[in-house]
């Protein structure tokens, strides 16, 4: 196991795994995951892994929490299934979309959208803005700007939406609505001697510049995740989103959060929008909504336009949009009782308890001469592999650093996201402080012996 585990880092399994997820093709030998228990999960050969990720950031609550397990099983015994469509519901739909409106504090939401995927909650915000700005009367204000390295999923807008190159090319996207503006990552991409407010305020200044060279009339909304996840974790700089929500304002363009990754938890405040002084129009959520163990995703509405929708959809028909399995009582049913154990055990609480050690214990390998930037809040980590320690000085693509690294965690029985020569962790928000030194432990010898590899 261990020997083909290396030669696939090596081969860079690692970066093509976000791509090929569901081809399950046998050839790359996958590593094939049997069970899981709390924050580990075994393979089929029995071996033991500290799942670093979450899954892929999502697995919240650990790979074996009961009482998500009860409220499934009771669910699938009363009513596995009834649709949410025309004026039909379910209980746990209306009782989850309650919830998750009375939970999300950051402004007051107004009503709630369910999809069953991050991917589908983002292409609905489209739809929906679009709806929205139809029945304001101003067709024309449709496009949509996102940022570079952001990612929002993989259908053909939510991948439009997305800021990664890999995700565009060969697929004839980004859609034409869709533009976008500066990646927020201010160790790459600061100025000489700027300072972090100065790179937010040139990059607010960018986008108002993007804004007036597009017509403001034409611009729709703003996408943006609070810290952006597979992008590579980058951190928004000091004053960013009250500058970015600044010009938004000005020119009446909405904005939508992206929470799929941060909301419940994973910054130490119950959404990103809380950590930020975020007020968005619109939010989607999905991933730790039901800790993963059913596939749910959800999108918040702001009460205005909310109404809007309402109240003009005799007049446009009705926002013919919707899936089969929005609300699905079963999924419902999972993330109502994940809220409630969130609420119950204090989830924010557990992680800001545990989150300084996790940050402090990776951050000390900040020193690396392998190691350009270590970066995170709470608990979510990334780490960028650089030559010289220079974001200018990337390692040759063919020395699969990253994989290496990744190749390298396995071995010790951890497992971490490989995007090219960065590396992300997520780790379940119900880890012990055992399991934090875990990670920190694991993290050490695989960057001790990366680095001894790239010696070589
Ligand atoms: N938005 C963000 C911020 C994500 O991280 C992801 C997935 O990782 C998505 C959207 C897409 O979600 P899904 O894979 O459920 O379609």
């Amino acid at each position: 196991q261990a020997d083909s585990t290396e030669e696939i880092g090596f081969k860079g399994h690692g970066m093509l795994a976000p791509f090929t997820a569901g081809w399950q093709s046998t050839d790359v030998h996958p590593l094939v995951i049997d069970r899981s228990e709390g924050a580990y999960v075994y393979d089929i050969n029995g071996k033991k892994y500290i799942d670093a990720l979450a899954g892929l950031w999502c697995t919240a609550l650990g790979g074996s929490e009961p009482r998500l397990v009860k409220a499934a099983t009771e669910q699938l015994n009363k009513l596995p299934f009834y649709h949410s469509f025309w004026n039909r519901t379910t209980k746990p739909s209306l009782d989850l979309a309650n919830d998750v409106l009375n939970m999300f504090t950051a402004r007051e939401m107004g009503k709630v959208f369910f999809a069953n995927s991050g991917s589908e909650a983002n292409d609905s915000q489209v739809k929906l803005v679009w709806y929205y700005n139809n029945a304001m009367g101003r067709p024309d204000k449709k496009k949509f700007i996102a940022r570079s390295k952001s990612y929002h999923g993989s259908t053909l807008i939510s991948a439009s939406l997305s800021g990664l190159p890999a995700l565009h090319q060969k697929f004839d996207l980004p859609a034409p609505f869709v533009l976008h503006t500066d990646c927020p990552h201010y160790w790459r991409f600061h100025l000489p001697d700027e300072t972090e407010e100065e790179f937010s305020t040139r990059l607010a200044n960018n986008l108002e510049n993007l804004i007036l060279k597009e017509g403001p009339e034409t611009i729709a909304a703003f996408i943006a995740e609070p810290v952006m996840g597979a992008g590579g974790v980058i951190l928004p700089p000091k004053t960013y989103f009250e500058k970015i929500q600044a010009v938004l304002k000005k020119y009446d363009v909405l904005l939508i959060a992206d929470e799929v990754i941060t909301a419940f938890g994973r910054l130490g405040t119950m959404f990103g929008c809380d950590m930020y002084n975020i007020q968005p129009d619109l939010v989607s959520i999905a991933k730790a909504l039901s800790s993963a163990y059913m596939p749910i995703a959800a999108i918040l509405v702001s009460p205005e336009i909310a109404d809007v929708v309402h109240s003009q959809s005799s007049k446009l028909g009705s926002f013919a949009h919707g899936f089969t399995y929005s609300g699905h009582p079963v999924a419902c049913a999972v993330a109502i009782e994940a809220l409630k154990i969130y609420k119950e055990r204090n989830i924010t609480e557990h992680v800001n308890t545990i989150a300084p050690r996790f940050q402090e214990g990776i951050k000390a390998f900040s020193g690396s001469p392998i190691v350009g930037e270590i970066r995170g809040l709470g608990l979510i980590l990334g780490t960028e592999f650089v030559d010289n320690k220079s974001p200018n000085d990337p390692f040759p693509a063919e020395w699969g650093v990253g994989s290496i690294f990744g190749a390298e965690c396995e071995k010790r029985g951890m497992l971490i996201r490989v995007a090219g020569d960065n590396i992300m962790l997520s780790p379940p928000l119900i880890m012990t402080p055992d399991e934090v030194e875990e990670i920190v432990s694991k993290y050490g010898g695989a960057l001790k012996a990366t680095e001894e590899r790239i010696e070589e």
